[in-house]
């Protein structure tokens, strides 16, 4: 039986999307250096259909992907939540964040828009890393599947001159502060 340990509401995990992330437990990777060493426990609440529909109903106002984050003891469970949410909830897109390095053959991958494989690796880092291992790998509209792992150090780019920027805009407007204070007493 699958479990989950809590869920959260991402923006980054799955480029472009909101996401509600389903962290799933009992993890049998064991990467060493793992940031979620709780995940290898079996805890939490089963996940099944109806438990992916009731979280579903709660956030499908403001979300437009549902990501399973782990699952790997039993894919075919995953794959099956993955087909079950594209029919039961149109529109809404699927993601896998799997701890594998490549998914077992029998598994039907049609109903994923993203998935997320490989290890982690801590000195080759997370994705938004250029010595990654891992690769994120996204279906396009004409059901090809293309490897998007680039759009991770894209974005951190973009984070990083967007956090320079309103740094130097909050430096402005504070020599603007001082400048116009020294006006008034002056
Ligand atoms: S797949 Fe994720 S949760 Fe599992 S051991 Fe690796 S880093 Fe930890």
């Amino acid at each position: 039986m699958l479990k989950y340990a809590n869920f959260d509401i991402v923006f980054q995990e799955v480029p472009e999307e909101v996401t509600l992330a389903i962290n799933i437990s009992n993890c049998p990777n064991r990467c060493p250096g793992c940031h979620s060493k709780y995940l290898w426990e079996n805890i939490g609440k089963p996940l099944d259909t109806n438990e992916l529909n009731r979280l579903v109903e709660q956030y499908k106002s403001g979300i437009t992907c549902v990501c399973f984050m782990g699952g790997d003891n039993e894919p075919d469970t995953v794959a099956e939540l993955a087909k079950q949410l594209k029919n039961n909830h149109k529109g809404l897109k699927a993601a896998w964040y799997s701890g594998k390095n490549e998914l077992p053959e029998n598994i039907s991958t049609d109903h994923f828009d993203y998935i997320k494989l490989g290890r982690y690796v801590a000195n080759l880092g997370p994705l938004d890393s250029a010595t990654t291992n891992q690769r994120m790998m996204k279906r396009l509209a004409d059901g090809r599947v293309k490897d998007i792992t680039e759009w991770f150090r894209k974005n951190k780019k973009l984070e990083s001159v967007g956090a320079e920027s309103a740094l130097s805009s909050a430096a402005d407007v504070t020599a603007q502060t001082i400048q116009t204070e020294a006006v008034a007493i002056a």
